[in-house]
């Protein structure tokens, strides 16, 4: 399967702490979240200098570290278009869970975007859309998806657009409360990057003519939004047969081509959030406590090793391997298949 750019970009970062010391040393021009001070006179300087530009580039100066913001405006569920993307093999195996737990509550506000007819998935949820995509994980076939999200959400008139992968959890009221705090009709663009620095690209400007870009984005594995005033903007290079073009254009991932759109070509930059989540980050460091205050969670693979919350809960790992049963028993033990007397 071929993984998305960010994990690519992510697992050659994170391959070897000491290339990492010496890029970190060697590229002090680089853009950097914040200016960053004088390379490290001794190890434990630098570690501790390591560590302070992953908060950094994980947003813990941004949102999600600091109080709550106050709202700006009233949202409802119905104000917000959630894109979660499917293929037809992951209809049992994936989707499933996430109809069984947080769909279930809010099917007014997903939408879910797959390759292939399925009837019985259609019996469960109403608004199931698919794509004609191709069902290859390719940049192509992927950046065909998100071009129908778009479309599909510019259409539906719905105040925020956000994107999730079939291996997230959405904190639904997390989702709403975030979104509240900025105003939908500005430019927004929020979610979690999975590099700790701008990705680095060339553009196709003609035949024989490139362009160097960088910029950040943020991880389609964790989820991100974007408010409909921003998403309007992007709509000469994302509408339509746009989006594949502009794709093109870059020669990157549909998440990437997202971030390319809005902080190269429309000069909006990211709000980085520590509220997504996807399985490229260590998904135990997410303490028990912090769980009902985040937006998205995932499962899946890091490292090689199967990465998923770590809790206990009301249902063990062999029976919960995902932890999205025992996560959301734990956000909404009123739910009929929750066991009542379980002590979290
Ligand atoms: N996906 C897809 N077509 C494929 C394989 C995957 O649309 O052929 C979707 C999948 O449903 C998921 C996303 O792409 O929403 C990422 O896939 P996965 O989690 O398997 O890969 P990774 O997170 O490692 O990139
Ligand atoms: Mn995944």
């Amino acid at each position: 399967m071929l993984p998305g750019c960010g994990k690519r970009l992510l697992v050659s970062v994170a391959g070897s702490m000491l290339t990492c010391f010496l890029v970190l040393v060697a590229e002090q021009q680089a853009p950097q979240p914040e200016p960053e001070p004088e390379a490290p006179q001794s190890f434990s300087a630098y570690f501790s200098q390591l560590s302070r530009s992953r908060r950094v580039a994980e947003g813990g100066d941004a949102e999600g570290a600091g109080p709550p913001r106050p709202p700006v405006e009233t949202l409802s569920p119905r104000d917000v278009f959630v894109a979660v993307k499917t293929t037809a093999k992951f209809h049992r195996s994936r989707l499933q869970l996430l109809l069984d737990t947080w769909v279930s509550r809010h099917k007014d506000m997903t939408f879910i975007f797959t390759d292939g007819e399925d009837e019985e998935l259609k019996k469960r949820t109403g608004n199931v859309i698919n794509t004609n995509c191709s069902a290859a994980h390719s940049r192509q076939a992927l950046s065909c998806k998100m071009a129908v999200e778009y479309d599909k959400f510019i259409e539906s008139g719905r105040k925020w657009f956000c994107h999730v992968d079939d291996d997230n959890y959405v904190n639904v009221g997390m989702l709403i409360k975030l979104l509240s705090s900025y105003p939908h009709t500005q430019d927004v663009y929020i979610g979690k990057p999975s590099l700790d620095r701008p990705i680095q690209a060339t553009e196709r400007i003609s035949e024989n003519k490139v362009h160097p870009v960088h910029f950040w984005f943020a991880t389609g594995g964790a989820g991100f939004c974007i408010s409909r005033g921003l998403a309007l903007k992007m709509s000469p290079w994302a509408s339509g047969g746009h989006f594949m073009s502009t794709a093109e254009k870059i020669r990157l991932p549909d998440d990437c081509t997202i971030g390319y759109i809005i902080e190269s070509v429309l000069g909006v930059k990211l709000i980085r959030s520590n509220l997504f989540h996807s399985h490229l980050e260590n998904l135990h460091q997410v303490p028990k406590s912090e769980i009902h205050k985040q937006v998205t969670l995932s499962y899946g693979m890091f490292e090689n090793k199967r990465n998923s919350i770590h809790m206990k809960g009301a249902f063990s790992v062999d029976e919960d391997p995902s932890r999205f049963r025992s996560i959301h028993c734990l956000l909404h033990p009123d739910t009929p298949w929750c066991p009542s007397n379980v002590a979290y």
